[in-house]
């Protein structure tokens, strides 16, 4: 089988972690001061369950409640990772906003997401419970992890997720 080309976008409010998460991936390891304004793409090549996905993930520049978002983040993009940060309920809002911006742009009703709550490690400064995020999940039907880009925390999971979760919404309507 040839690998599955798949296009990620990682969007949040700034400084949530977005780019941490992917260089966590991408290239195992923590950065602290990533610019901030930096859009990049990212490439890696990975293995779930016997089928090779050549992954795509861009690395947004981040928004907030008052982003207009470009028609560059909805062609091509197979499924988003929306992080917020747990310390952070702004950041909870930003991404609310954000979910609705990308149904209304997508006309569609569902969505391949995951909801990441990252800096899970800063406990001491937490706004945000583990059961606030999940129940808003829950309500997108979409999967949600805490994760920490810090402590290589469930970064995996991450975009093993989102992986899975647009292969379901491919599956859905065909025959097994
Ligand atoms: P972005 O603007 O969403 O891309 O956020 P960055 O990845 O640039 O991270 C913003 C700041 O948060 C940086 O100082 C990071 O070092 C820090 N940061 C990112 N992820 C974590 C995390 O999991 N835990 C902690 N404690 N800090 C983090
Ligand atoms: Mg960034």
């Amino acid at each position: 089988m040839p690998p599955k080309q798949r296009r990620i976008a990682l969007m949040g409010y700034r400084s949530v972690g977005k780019s941490s998460l992917t260089i966590q991936y991408v290239e195992n390891q923590f950065v602290d001061s990533y610019d901030p304004t930096i859009e990049n793409t990212f490439q890696k090549v990975i293995k779930i369950r016997g089928q090779e996905y050549s992954l795509q993930l861009v690395d947004t520049a981040g928004q907030d409640e008052y982003s207009v978002l470009p028609q560059s983040y909805f062609t091509n993009i197979d499924g988003y990772v929306l992080v917020y940060s747990v310390n952070s309920s702004k950041s909870l809002d930003v991404i609310k906003y954000v979910y609705d911006k990308i149904l209304d742009m997508k006309g569609m009703t569902q969505v391949p997401v995951i909801l990441v709550g990252n800096k899970s490690d800063l406990r001491m400064e937490r706004e945000i419970s583990f059961d606030d995020g999940k129940k808003i999940a829950e309500s997108w039907k979409a999967p949600f992890l805490e994760a920490s880009a810090k402590e290589n925390q469930s970064v995996q999971d991450v975009f093993t997720q989102i992986l899975m979760t647009v292969e379901k919404s491919e599956n859905v309507g065909q025959e097994k």
